[in-house]
C-alpha cells in the first residue's frame, strides 16, 4: 500500500516543480526590460561623482577670479561651461540621493583642491599668460582625472556624464592653448602625455551632446 501511495505523490511532486519552473521561466520572460546599472551606484562611485562636482567648481571659480583680473571674454564663456559642467554632476547626485554641499565661491572641502585654487589663482594673477597658462593645466588635469574615472566607473549614467565633460574640457585645453598662441606662447602638457596632447589639439572643436 506504502509503495503504491508514493508512485502519485511523486508525480504530483513532479508536476507542481515543472509547473513552478513554467511560471519562473514565463516570469522571467515578462521582465526582459534592458540591463539598467543606472540604478546602482557603488561607494567608489558616489565618491567621484563628489570629487568631480568640487573639481568642475575648481575650474568655474577660477575663470570667475581671472575673468575680474583681465576682463578677457575666453575666461567668461568657460566658466559658463563649467557651470553646467557642475549642474550635470549635481543632477547626478541628486538622481541618486547623494548628500552633497556646494561651498562659496573659492572654498573647497578638499584640501588638494582648496591648494591648487590658491595656487592658480596666485599664480594667473601675474600675467594674461599666465592666467591662460592656468586655464590649460585645469583642462589638462580634469581630462586626466576623468580618464582614469572612467576606467573603471561601470554606472552608465555616470559614465556618459563624464565622457561629455572630458568633451567639454577638450574644447577648452583648444581654446586656452589657441589664446596663449596667439600671446606669443605656448603650453607643456602636465598631466596628459605629450602624444595626448597633441592629438586633443589636432582635432577641432566637438560637439560635446
Ligand atoms: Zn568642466
Ligand atoms: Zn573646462
Amino acid at each position: 500500500m506504502k509503495l503504491k501511495t508514493k508512485y502519485p505523490n511523486s508525480s504530483i511532486f513532479l508536476f507542481v516543480l515543472l509547473f513552478s519552473v513554467g511560471i519562473a521561466a514565463c516570469k522571467k520572460d515578462d521582465k526582459v526590460t534592458p540591463v539598467d546599472n543606472t540604478t546602482s551606484v557603488s561607494e567608489t562611485e558616489k565618491q567621484a561623482l563628489l570629487k568631480m562636482l568640487e573639481e568642475e567648481k575648481l575650474a568655474r571659480d577660477t575663470y570667475k577670479h581671472l575673468y575680474s583680473i583681465w576682463n578677457v571674454k575666453v575666461f567668461d564663456n568657460i566658466s559658463q561651461s563649467e557651470q553646467t559642467h557642475m549642474n550635470t554632476v549635481e543632477d547626478l547626485l541628486k538622481q541618486f540621493g547623494i548628500e552633497y554641499t556646494i561651498e562659496d565661491p573659492g572654498v573647497f572641502a578638499n584640501e588638494e583642491l582648496r591648494n591648487y585654487y590658491e595656487s592658480f589663482v596666485d599664480q594667473g594673477d601675474d600675467s594674461l599668460v599666465q592666467a591662460l597658462k592656468i586655464g590649460a593645466t585645469i583642462e589638462d588635469l580634469d581630462i586626466v582625472d576623468l580618464r582614469d574615472y572612467l576606467k573603471w566607473v561601470t554606472n552608465s549614467s555616470i559614465q556618459s556624464a563624464f565622457t561629455k565633460l572630458q568633451c567639454g574640457s577638450r574644447n577648452h585645453i583648444r581654446s586656452f592653448v589657441s589664446q596663449l598662441q596667439s600671446n606669443n606662447s605656448d603650453y607643456t602638457p602636465q598631466f596628459l602625455s605629450v602624444a595626448e596632447y597633441e592629438e586633443i589639439l589636432a582635432g577641432s572643436h566637438e560637439s560635446c551632446n
